[in-house]
């Protein structure tokens, strides 16, 4: 997979170098570019924001470096590549669990880092009549800038290319895999400042181990997350698609 990152802070993107998607880019897996915004304005002060039209507090981002920068980033994709263009925002569709598969599927993704009051509406409005453009929101909150939610999204679709994490089994029974959370999980030492591991993970018992599991599992949605206990308890009360 091909990922391109344009952004003003191009060293917030350092971390892509680390651990897991370090080794996937050693690898060959994923190939990772950042841009820097600012190599494509062409004033003494590389201006990439001016004051909002109607008023307001707040600069937003002008849309020519967007539009010169995503001309050329869209341009050097490698052959046949069809890229998707994903600009995060408070203002999105919400990031999950399922988005990440569908994303990992992806051969190329450009992702836009927007700042301050985010980018000229116009830039979404061009990009979206040529090539796919997700608008994706990390959380119910407001960062300062899309560099973090990059982060965060190309972690989330990353470890689920083909490869990328080296056992795959470890993926399926992850929290939100399946709609619930995971079950608590337990290491060495059996004892540790006087509490003990759940008896049963100790027992060697395959089928009381998958069903104390899925019982921590239902508890724990249920106490943590209610909206996605409702959601896969509706789910399962569904009969399967094409039994109607
Ligand atoms: N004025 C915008 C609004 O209220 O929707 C918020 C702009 S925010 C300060 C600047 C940039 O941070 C956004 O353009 C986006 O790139 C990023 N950003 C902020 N919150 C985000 C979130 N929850 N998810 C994804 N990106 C976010």
């Amino acid at each position: 997979m091909r990922i391109d990152v344009i952004t003003i802070f191009p060293d917030y993107l350092t971390p892509l170098e680390l651990s897991l998607l370090g080794r996937a880019r050693e690898r060959g897996l994923l190939e990772v570019r950042v841009h820097d915004l600012r190599d494509w304005t062409h004033d003494r002060h590389r201006t990439v924001d001016d004051t909002p039209y109607g008023g307001g507090a707040g600069m937003v981002m002008r849309p020519e470096p967007w539009g010169k920068a995503l001309d050329d980033v869209l341009g050097s994709g490698p052959d046949g590549a069809s890229p998707h263009l994903i600009l995060p925002g408070p203002g999105g569709t919400p990031f999950t669990q399922a988005r990440a598969r569908e994303l990992a599927h992806e051969d190329w993704l450009v992702f836009a880092c927007g700042r301050y009051e985010g980018i000229d509406e116009r830039v979404y409005e061009e990009y979206a009549e040529r090539l796919p453009v997700s608008v994706l929101s990390l959380g119910d909150y407001v960062l300062n800038g899309g560099e973090v939610a990059v982060l965060a999204m190309t972690e989330a679709i990353g470890r689920l290319v083909p490869g990328v994490v080296g056992n795959a089994e470890s993926l399926v029974e992850e929290s939100h895999e399946d709609g619930l959370l995971e079950y608590p999980v337990y290491t060495k030492p059996a004892l540790w400042r006087g509490r003990e591991v759940p008896p049963v993970l100790l027992s060697g018992d395959h089928g009381k181990v998958a069903g104390w599991r899925q019982e921590k599992r239902l508890e724990r949605t249920a106490a943590r997350r209610p909206d996605l206990i409702e959601a896969y308890r509706r789910s399962q009360a569904e009969p399967p698609a094409g039994d109607a």
